[in-house]
């Protein structure tokens, strides 16, 4: 586009807003950006600009679009009157076909997107058209690392940079206007099994970014770097290191008093790998911590205390990484109960008081509502089915646990189960209807203590079975664990900690939400259909059929004084890697894309290839005896299962290995042991498998693939 007609765009839409205020114009709106650039000029984002989003509602400036993270455009072109002529009006096709995550940011029609292996696009927002591609080129050894795919949640923009976090540690700094690095730093000082999925956020010129990695042992912290130079700013771990070291500060030492026995050899986990969000009236940073590593509290400090700051919300002050409060959602945390799930700030009128409040719906299915200014616990309700306590105490603000939840003695019945009665996958909060729109689900599943439980560094250490999200043998527990799995909009009322209303999706794993003054709801869905809803009824009002499950967030922008509504689309994540049960009544297909919606969109995507079903080759023969059964299955179930699948059922995105080849099974042990296949992401298991293990879990696959086979010719 002309610079002409694109500043002609810019003030049509100023005056279509109704806006009297100039929007804030920053050096270089497009002026002086970089002859020969691809596409729309580039401008520079400062926090003025993210401050004021309002005022610049085409844009979408930063990874909640507003430093509250509320993920509500005032753009409403697209409204429940219009919505019925919404159609596509380009697509992307993202090469990869592993897990998408990340919100679009939109910056004065130039897009930048993020997909698996930490790849940054940068589109035009008006065309779809690449205008570059950052690839990181990220090892596919580091694969391993990955508790749940290599997946990225999207960039931050500042000044004319971009940057993202990759996979493997590095967070990079990027010419907006050509893709080309202009820094790249070490964030994890290359020690596996730290991993990045999160998205940047760009606060006072630092940009703040953390890890993941808790599941396989790690200690969390947050880092903070210089978004012109790259310089480390300040770091702030979230728990505390070995106590004959210094602590790194006066919070930490005051932490240590919460965790006994040696939990630093563990390395406590506690990951900072999604939420943040910023006041700049108040000048604090918030993050959300994650688990525990390993989840039982048992092996990591084994005469109890609550563990700080595991599972909890953190205000910093951002200039410095300076403690100022935190609030513990699950105190003693032993389930994988993060509270990295999106926080969102708003004020809202409480008992007859403007509260500036703090909200998060973390995993372990209590809806928060925090002081922002103080950390002070103001109320808390089940959003999804809760098993585990019945209830958050109103004085002290902590979970009254059941008897038994922490599967001392005994297994447990988990409501929800780990992967959480909501994820990462963005809510959304209307200030027009006043509620809280999440991605919720209910998931159960059985918690058990790990017999003999063994560290083994850079790999799963849990310290829970795995095999507790297994199925068990009992048909009446299986029918009372499908009975109960479902995925749901939950439609919040914040103050009245209830309900307004509910949508019921075909399973859990649904798409983060979008809010807009059209009082219009956008969410993709487990089984491929991008929606709108009624934010005020939850009334379905329009869906497109995107021919593949949605987990990212929407975002919408305007170009050209055209709304836009653009979602990442393409399954992945972590119910894919689990495999083929869940996903066969997904019907899972991952055709990774960038979808933009507008009114009067004509565009149409390809039909999908047909894809026969493979058969399952015949299997090898096998005269495994049933103590090396066990003990193979056993052994898949620590190591295998996270990424091959339960029931070694593939749900798609690796080999599922009841198909493997002869010469597969022929090259096992160069594979498993040693490695051979690392460069397409299988690690070498040689320091943690004996050669018996080896053999055990060869013949519980065969075995397995042995069944497949003989269901097959029985025509099932
Ligand atoms: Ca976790």
């Amino acid at each position: 586009m002309k610079k002409a007609t694109w500043l002609l765009a810019l003030i049509i839409l100023l005056v279509a807003a109704g806006c009297s205020k100039e929007p804030h114009a920053p050096d270089g709106t497009g002026q002086d950006a970089a002859a020969g650039v691809a596409g729309p000029p580039v401008t520079e984002v400062f926090e003025a600009r993210i401050a004021r989003a309002d005022e610049e509602a085409w844009n979408w400036l930063s990874h909640g679009r507003t430093y509250d993270e509320q993920r509500f455009s005032p753009l409403d072109d697209i409204n429940v009157d219009t919505v019925a002529d919404l159609g596509l009006a380009w697509y992307f096709d993202v090469p990869t076909k592993r897990g998408m995550e990340a919100t679009p940011i939109v910056v004065d029609g130039r897009m930048y997107v993020t997909g698996a292996w930490s790849i940054v696009y940068a589109l035009d927002a008006s065309t779809g058209e690449e205008l570059w591609r950052y690839d990181p080129e990220v090892p596919k050894s580091w694969a391993q690392y990955a508790c749940c795919d290599v997946v990225n949640r999207g960039v931050a923009a500042w000044g004319d940079s971009i940057f993202v976090g990759t996979l493997d540690g590095f967070l990079v700094s990027l010419d907006a206007a050509t893709g080309d690095v202009r820094w790249r730093v070490d964030t994890i000082d290359r020690k596996p099994p730290y991993t990045i999925t999160g998205a940047p956020r760009v606060v006072k010129g630092r940009v703040i970014i953390g890890n993941g990695g808790a599941e396989l042992g790690v200690r969390g912290y947050v880092s903070a770097y210089d978004a012109a130079t790259g310089e480390l700013d300040w770091r702030f771990y979230t728990v505390p290191g070995n106590p004959a070291d210094p602590f790194e500060s006066e919070a930490l030492e005051n932490a240590a008093e919460t965790w006994t026995g040696e939990w630093w050899q563990y390395g406590g986990g506690g990951t900072v790998w999604d939420s943040m969000a910023y006041d700049a009236e108040l000048d604090l940073l918030y993050f959300g911590v994650g688990n525990g590593s390993p989840w039982d509290r048992d092996v990591r400090s084994p005469d109890g205390g609550d563990n700080l700051f595991l599972s909890s919300i953190v205000a910093v002050r951002p200039d410095s990484g300076e403690y100022v409060w935190h609030y513990q959602t699950t105190p003693g945390e032993t389930w994988d109960f993060t509270a990295t799930q999106h926080i969102i700030l708003a004020d809202l009128e409480i008992d007859g008081k403007l509260r500036k409040v703090l909200m998060q719906a973390p995993k372990n299915g209590f809806f928060y509502v925090i002081d922002r200014v103080t950390g002070e616990f103001i109320d808390a309700e089940a959003f999804v089915k809760v098993s585990w306590a019945t209830g958050i105490d109103k004085q002290t603000g902590r979970p009254i646990e059941v008897p038994g939840a922490r599967y001392e003695d005994a297994p447990f019945l988990m409501m929800p189960v780990g992967i959480g009665g909501h994820n990462w996958q963005p809510m959304a909060y209307s200030p027009m209807t006043g509620l809280v729109y999440i991605p919720a689900q209910d998931v159960p599943g059985i918690y058990m203590k790990e017999p003999d439980f063994e560290f083994v560094p850079e790999f799963w250490n849990t310290g829970a079975e795995f095999e507790t999200l297994h199925l068990p043998d009992d048909p009446a527990v299986v029918a009372e664990i499908l009975a109960s799995m479902s995925g749901q909009i939950v439609a919040w009322d914040p103050v009245a900690q209830r309900p307004a209303w509910q949508y019921q999706h075909a399973g859990p794993w649904n798409g983060g939400m979008l809010a807009t003054a059209g009082n219009l709801l956008f969410q993709g869905s487990l089984v491929g259909e991008f929606a709108a809803y009624n934010a005020t009824s939850g009334e379905r009002v329009w869906s497109f059929p995107a021919q593949t499950g949605i987990a990212a967030a929407p975002a919408t922008y305007a170009v050209d004084s055209e709304q836009h509504v653009a979602v990442a689309a393409g399954f992945g994540t972590l119910i894919p890697l689990l495999g083929g049960k869940p996903m066969a009544a997904a019907n899972f297909k991952n055709y990774s894309r960038i979808l933009a919606f507008k009114i009067g969109g004509e565009a149409n995507l390809p039909e999908p290839p047909v894809v026969a079903a493979t058969p399952v080759p015949e299997p090898p023969q096998s005269s495994a005896d049933k103590s090396l059964l066990a003990l193979g299955k056993d052994k898949y179930y620590e190591r295998c299962a996270t990424c091959h699948g339960l029931d070694v059922a593939s749900g798609g995105l690796v080999p599922d290995l009841r198909h493997a080849s002869h010469d597969t099974f022929d090259s096992w042990d160069a594979i498993v042991l040693g490695g051979s296949r690392r460069d397409k992401g299988m690690p070498a298991f040689g320091e943690i498998f004996s050669k018996e293990d080896s053999d055990a879990v060869l013949a519980f696959v065969i075995d397995e693939a042995r069944r497949a086979y003989a269901r097959q010719s029985q025509g099932e």
